[in-house]
């Protein structure tokens, strides 16, 4: 077993006790990378020191839209920061409507912004959306796609949607980034839009310390736990573990252009 955990939050606080053994566990049960994920400059910062201390470990940097409020003032770190090495893409960004945190419009003054330095850095980005896809579809396809000169577009992370937005994302070229999400009982359509995505264009990810898989609910979870998705997917699509296992790994060093033998 060789898993890339693409995307999780090991410097916010649920590991402050433990975060060395929680990494140590999952390099010894099975996954060899994992994509560490900046929300704000705060942790941006702290995702590429603890990049730059693990050979295994690769980092983004990005503010989510819940902290799109401060993005102008934080705008010309992360750009900095965006140049560093083991930076693997722009992240997480995009469109959050459900909770609403910072205004729409500095969502979208936030987004765009990052679109635009993914570009300029040629690095492709980690997409957060909740109750926005439609806008962030739109935004994608008028100022993204036409300027990536066939470059890969990055990838939506925890995909939660049904069927119809799984086939836009895929049509416009991104990855499905899939969690312990598709675990959960009653989400039918999730667990559908599973059915249909390619294994080529899937990888896998925790987003611990959230999203624990079903049978753990309540607790935090931590890159271990990417295992279970890759079961959950050989199971919903039929197909033997280690095929999923060996595809999203490969697909996971395909997007984010990570070293083979790291
Ligand atoms: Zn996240």
């Amino acid at each position: 077993m060789a898993l890339i955990d693409t995307h999780t939050h090991l410097n916010f606080p649920e590991f402050r006790q433990d975060m060395e053994t929680v990494i140590e566990r999952a390099f010894t049960q099975g996954v060899v990378m994992l994509v560490n994920v900046g929300t704000d400059l705060t942790t941006s910062q702290e995702s590429v020191n603890l990049a730059h201390r693990y050979r295994e470990i690769y980092t983004t940097v990005g503010v989510h839209p819940h902290y799109a409020d401060n993005f102008s003032s934080v705008a010309e770190q992360i750009r900095n920061l965006a140049r560093s090495q083991k930076v693997v893409a722009i992240g997480e960004i995009g469109l959050d409507y459900f909770r609403s945190i910072s205004s729409h419009d500095n969502q979208l003054v936030a987004f765009r912004a990052q679109l635009n330095l993914a570009v300029q850095v040629e690095k492709p980005v980690v997409l957060h959306c909740r109750d926005a896809y439609t806008e962030v579809l739109s935004v994608l396809e008028q100022e993204y796609l036409p300027r990536l000169n066939g470059r890969l577009p990055g990838v939506i992370h925890s995909f939660a949607a049904g069927p119809t937005y799984v086939q836009k994302f895929l049509k416009l070229g991104f990855y499905i980034g899939l969690n312990n999400l598709i675990t959960y009982p009653k989400n039918d359509s999730l667990q559908e839009a599973v059915k249909i995505i390619p294994l080529e264009r899937i990888i896998i990810e925790t987003d611990c310390p959230y999203l624990p898989p079903w049978q753990l609910k309540g607790q935090r979870s931590e890159p271990v736990h990417v295992a279970e998705v890759a079961k959950q997917i050989a199971e919903l699509k039929g197909l033997p573990i280690k095929q999923v296992e060996d595809t999203t790994t490969m697909n996971a060093r395909h997007i984010f252009h990570l070293p083979v033998d790291a």
